[in-house]
Order: structure tokens, then sequence, then C-alpha cells
């Protein structure tokens, strides 16, 4: 079984960057990733990542990767770790195609997209349902989409879209002023001619028969009916925190892993960083993301430094 200081689970921000700090503290690192960036690769565009006045999610994590590897990062994309088990000394952690053996452990396993709920939900994804803007928009082209949610993902989504669609519906919840996404956002897509908002609508209904027709809303107290070729469900994530969970860490009453200052949890040998920790509820963004990842590999490497010095005593 191949040996590692470190083991990531994990390869957005968070994860490539307690690769890159990893290494430079020399550990032997192994970075685990059941995708190729995670839900940043999405992003369609990126505004707010210091040095880089524009760029998008894709090109960003392509970076952070090669910056990882030209490190001696080992990483491992698209392969699920399936389990993770406790042993005297580190932890064992298994994939469908081998098992390796890590002294430590950071899980960056960030978040994934919340479901509506609804009935049809599962049914017509892929045939008008979205969770993707950035994957899906260009099937949309000169079509009538709807986006619901009132967050930086569905008014960044909606505009991206205006981008394809000839029109496009953006459906929130509640008022205007409960928006949750960054004001510079609303701004552009209340100056979006293709972008109309609906407020005070709670998504009730996915109609249609082969594929998605139509989605009925509570607007209160009302049912209203919109007619559209797609939808975007928008309406935040939730923490991908399973497999640590079942090491018996602590998650809060979302399923967000607790952390402490230094990205500890309450595992000995377990760290976090990323949109899986509870960090992220005070700002889930790429910078905070990276910097947890940062701090989670220092403490990471001081672990191993204090289990030396008392195995040496
Ligand atoms: P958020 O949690 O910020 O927003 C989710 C939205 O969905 C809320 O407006 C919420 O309504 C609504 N919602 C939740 N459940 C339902 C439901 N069942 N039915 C209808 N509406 C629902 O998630 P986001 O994905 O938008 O953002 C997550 C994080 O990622 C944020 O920190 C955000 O800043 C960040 N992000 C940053 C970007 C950037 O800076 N470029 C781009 C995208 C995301 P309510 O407000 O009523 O609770």
């Amino acid at each position: 079984m191949k040996e590692y200081d470190v083991i990531i689970v994990g390869s957005g921000p968070a994860g490539y960057t307690a690769g890159i700090y990893a290494t430079r503290f020399n550990m032997k690192t192994l970075l685990i990733g059941k995708e190729s960036g995670g839900q940043v690769s999405e992003s369609y565009r990126i505004e707010n990542y210091p040095g880089l006045s524009m760029t998008n999610g894709m090109d960003l994590v392509t970076k952070f990767k090669e910056h990882a590897e030209s490190l001696g990062v080992k990483t491992i994309e698209f392969l699920e770790v399936t389990e993770v088990k406790k042993t005297e000394n580190g932890f064992n952690v298994k994939t469908d195609e081998a098992t390796y053996f890590g002294r430590t452990l950071i899980f960056a396993t960030g978040a994934k997209k919340r479901k509506l709920g609804l009935l049809n939900e599962d049914r017509f994804r892929g045939k008008g349902v979205s969770y993707c803007a950035t994957c899906d928009g260009a099937f949309f082209i000169d079509k009538i989409v709807g986006v619901i949610g009132g967050g930086d993902s569905a008014v960044a989504s909606a505009l991206l879209l205006s981008e394809y669609a000839k029109k496009v519906y953006l459906i929130y919840r509640r008022k205007k002023d409960k928006m949750r996404a960054m004001p510079v956002w609303i701004e552009r897509a209340e100056n979006n001619e293709k972008v109309e908002m609906i407020f005070e609508s709670v998504p009730k209904e996915l109609k249609g028969e082969e594929k998605l027709e139509s989605v009925v809303f509570d607007q209160n107290g009302k049912n209203i009916e919109i007619k559209l070729d797609g939808l975007f469900i928008e309406i935040g994530t939730v923490p991908e925190s399973e497999l640590a969970k079942k090491l018996g860490v602590s998650v809060n009453e979302k399923g967000y892993i607790k952390v402490n200052e230094d990205m500890s949890t309450d595992v000995p040998g377990i760290f976090a960083a990323g949109d899986v920790t509870t960090g992220s509820n005070m700002l889930a963004q790429i910078v905070t993301a990276c910097a947890e990842g940062a701090i989670a590999a220092e403490s990471a490497y001081k672990y191993l430094k204090k289990e030396e010095y008392h195995e040496n005593l």
C-alpha cells in the first residue's frame, strides 16, 4: 500500500491549495478528487480572485492543478474515495482502484447542488432541468429559460443564460431586498433587457410530458404558471461530509464539518477546508477556500511534527 504524510480528499481550490502548501512542508502528498476542480469549474466568470481581474473556473483550477503537480503533489482525479478507515497510526483511504495510507487527512470535499425536491425534478433532469448554466446554457439558444434562486449562483447563471436564451426569468421566493447575491450582480441583471425578475414566488410543480414545459409557482397564495424550455436550479448547496461523518467527525446541524481556527476537526489527524466546513457559512469564496486549505496543510504538518516528537521521547 502506498503511504503518504497527508491525503487530501477533494480537487477544488481548497484541496489544491492544501496540496501546494503541504509539499512545501516536504510532506508526501496525495490528492484524490472525484472531478477536476469541484464546483468552481462551473463558474463562467470570476472577477474577485486577487491578481486575476477576470478569469473562469476551469482556467483557474487548471492553474491550481498545474501548480500543485509542479511541486510534487500526486493527483488522482475522476476517482471517488469510497471508504476511509482509521488505523492505529493514520487512515486507510479506499477507492475502486486501490487503498492508500495517509498519516493525516484533509477533507476538501466541497458541496453539491441542492435540489428543489419536487416531483418530476429527476425525471426532467437533462430534459429541461439543469443545475449548471455553464455546462448546459448553450442548449438554449433563442429559448425561454428560468433560474430559481436569489444568491450569486442564480444571478450569475441568469446573466450567462442571457447570452444564449431570448428570455430569462430569474425567480426568487422572497422580496428583492432579501436577495443574497452581491449588489453588483443584481444591478447587472436589472440592467439586462433579457432578464425579468419575479419575486415572492415559490416553485410548486414541474409540468410536461416528455420534457419540461412549464413551472407552477405559488405567488402569495396564487398559482402562476410560466412556460419554459429550461429551468436552472441554483438554490444553494449541501456539504459533502458523509465520509467525514462516518469517521466520527462532528458536523453542524446543516452537515458542515465543524473546524477549529487551525482547520482541525475533533478527530485527531483529520483536518478540513473549503465549502465543506463551517467556515464557509461565513463566506464561501474561492479565496477563503484557498486560505482554509493553506491553514489545514500547515496544521497537518504541525500535527505530524508533534507526533514524531512524542514518538522520539
Ligand atoms: P446561496 O445559499 O447564497 O443562495 C441560495 C438561494 O436559493 C437563496 O436565495 C435561497 O433563498 C434560495 N433557495 C434555497 N432553497 C430554496 C428552495 N427550496 N426554493 C426556492 N429557493 C430556494 O447559494 P449560492 O449557490 O447562490 O451561493 C453559494 C456561495 O457561493 C455563496 O457564498 C456565494 O457568494 C458564492 N458564489 C460566489 C460567486 C461569485 O462571487 N462569483 C458565484 C456563485 C456563488 P433565501 O434567500 O430565501 O434563503
